[in-house]
């Protein structure tokens, strides 16, 4: 092959490469068609209605004067991201995240005396049951919904069996918890049609599924107020697009991760708001990136008047102040 042909091949390659979309994305997806650009104001206005920022919830304060509330979550997808092709050696990456990326993870909890907020997908959960016990154990972290097979829920296309596995979920981690869960998070971020009429049915406290804003605020469905609470996530505060193989923006070095989350956090510290950072056993777990992770803590902990917290102390908290103000 000439040299000429080898490079044109692997930048080819590259293209294809950089081309791929993330988890779910910009395919067109059941129940949510395109918005055709002839489409009338009104239209497009109906289009975009289905969940939209409500009012903000930022207290007055945080509790004990804090100036910004930071919430470390994880989400245990482990094997589950590999399901769609299940081959044995991806499959062992996100293995990996039961064997060795969760007890790193709670290691550097119990160091720094830390709380964090762990949604696990139930089939995750049963592949390696002792991570819950191991979680629990601290008895200073919290478990959430993560679905039950890690499901793009509008690809599963059909609310009765979106709901029917939402329940189960719900069933299978109030059991293995002694507890029923109050905080969902959508597997891949993705909400259908229905999920949100889901969720405030089965009655949770809050949702982490939103970027609406970079801080507390309400979900409106259709217009309409619905007291859920949303506490909100992004791309950039994330793990995955940094550190996982396939992602795009692929910016392995835990020292620049770091400088960009330091760079978030130093914001929500100004603004007095909230930080919530998204990971993954299986991907922050690995050795070089839990040195990063940590040095992130040390350097929150050396600011006054931030509080460590789950999503459902944050959430809870935002609950009893805005009782507190509407009286
Ligand atoms: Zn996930």
């Amino acid at each position: 092959m000439s040299s000429n042909l080898r490079v044109f091949l692997l930048a080819l390659a590259l293209r294809l490469f950089l081309a791929l979309p993330a988890e779910g994305q910009d395919q067109p997806v059941p129940g949510f068609p395109q918005i055709p650009i002839d489409a009338t104001e009104e239209q497009v206005r109906q289009a975009v209605a289905l969940v939209r920022a409500g009012q903000k919830l930022t207290p007055k304060a945080w509790p004990n004067g804090a100036r910004v509330a930071v919430c470390l979550s994880f989400d245990v997808d482990n094997e589950l991201l590999a399901r769609r092709a299940p081959l044995p050696v991806p499959l062992s990456q996100g293995e990996y995240g039961a064997t060795t990326g969760l007890p790193r993870v709670l290691d550097l909890l119990d160091r720094q005396s830390i709380p964090a907020s762990f949604y696990i997908p139930a089939m995750s959960a049963a592949l390696h049951p002792q991570m819950i016990q191991d979680i629990l154990q601290r008895k200073r972290h919290e478990i959430g919904i993560h679905g039950w097979m890690h499901e793009n829920l509008p690809m599963v296309g059909d609310a009765a069996k979106e709901e029917q596995l939402l329940t189960q979920s719900i069933e299978y981690l109030t059991k293995a918890m002694g507890k029923r869960p109050v905080g969902f998070r959508a597997p891949s971020w993705a909400f259908s049609q229905s999920t949100l009429d889901q969720i405030r049915k089965a009655g949770f406290l809050y949702d982490s599924s939103f970027m609406a804003m970079d801080e507390p605020y309400e979900l409106l469905a259709n217009g309409q107020k619905t007291g859920m609470i949303e506490l909100p996530i992004n791309w950039i505060a994330d793990d995955y697009p940094y550190y996982e193989p396939q992602a795009a923006g692929s910016l392995p070095d835990p020292q620049l991760v770091f400088e960009v989350y330091k760079g978030e956090f130093d914001v929500a510290y100004q603004e007095h708001t909230l930080f919530i950072l998204t990971m993954h056993p299986h991907i922050t777990g690995h050795r070089s990136r839990i040195a990063g992770l940590e040095k992130l803590v040390t350097y929150m902990k050396s600011k006054p008047g931030v509080w460590f917290a789950t999503l459902e102390q944050v959430a809870s908290y935002v609950k009893t102040q805005e009782k507190e103000a509407k009286r």
